[in-house]
């Protein structure tokens, strides 16, 4: 069962040959369970009493339809919505879950990518190689914000101080947003909500920003970078909950750095 707002996929992807796993999103209070086993509602139960009642296939129990599920039955004791129902004609489906599963209000996809700007990752290419990696990571993004246009993406940046843009600004042509620098990284804190924005709205500043950091860098003298610090920010930002940091890193870590 998968939350209705953001899908995940945890299994393998499907070879071409095989058919794509049914997913069943109009079932608003989730799909019909036996109330004595909790069995889902699935192809091989039973339908009876003129479809007032299904035989759960696992333990036999005889089940009430509730209102919004029930159809009568044809000749052949078959639903007559039976083509409407993929849960009744597939072995295999994923049902969205409905808000009774949530244990907490359903959060927004958030993704902090959080990037080493020090001297050694500039001048070793890793710093362009970062932003090449994020701006690909956006694409990869891209269907999953055309489904849910409050997927939020955050940016950072870091050396010896933390760096956070101010990606909600619209900019004009030659202008870059504001970077606010966090220099306190023994108590690091994120200075503003605007440094996570949703991609949809704010595609072209969130790209702009990551153009720019090559140049904006280049000529980084600070050899260190505080990967701890950055890394504790990045799961933290504002009210969002991250699902993913990516963090590109010029140095070896050790324990102790983190
Ligand atoms: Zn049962």
């Amino acid at each position: 069962m998968t939350n209705c707002m953001f899908k995940r996929q945890p299994l393998t992807q499907l070879p071409l040959t095989e058919s794509v796993v049914p997913y069943i999103t109009d079932l608003t209070s989730g799909p019909p369970r036996c109330r004595r086993c909790r069995a889902y509602v699935n192809c091989h139960v039973q339908f009876v009493d003129g479809g007032r009642h299904w035989n759960c296939n696992l333990c036999g129990m005889t089940n009430a339809v509730e209102g919004e599920y029930f159809s009568t039955l044809d000749h052949t004791g078959q639903r007559r919505d039976i083509r409407d129902r993929r849960e009744l004609r597939y072995g295999s489906v994923d049902f969205a879950a409905s808000p009774e599963y949530y244990n907490r209000p359903a959060m927004h996809p958030a993704y902090m990518f959080a990037i080493d700007i020090s001297s050694e990752a500039a001048q070793s290419g890793l710093l362009q190689a970062s932003v090449d990696a994020v701006l690909s990571a956006l694409e990869g993004l891209d269907d999953m914000a055309q489904r849910n246009n409050l997927l939020q993406v955050g940016l950072l940046t870091f050396d010896t101080h933390l760096q956070f843009y101010n990606l909600h600004k619209e900019c004009e042509e030659d202008e870059l947003p504001g970077v606010y620098v966090v220099p306190d990284i023994d108590d690091p804190f994120v200075p503003t909500p605007h440094c996570m924005a949703p991609l949809l709205l704010h595609r072209a500043t969130i790209e702009k920003v990551l153009r720019a950091l090559p140049e904006m860098y280049a000529d980084a003298h600070v050899g260190e970078a505080a990967v701890g610090a950055a890394l504790q920010v990045s799961f933290s930002p504002c009210d969002a909950v991250c699902d993913a940091v990516l963090q590109c890193v010029s140095q070896c870590v050790c324990w102790r750095c983190l």
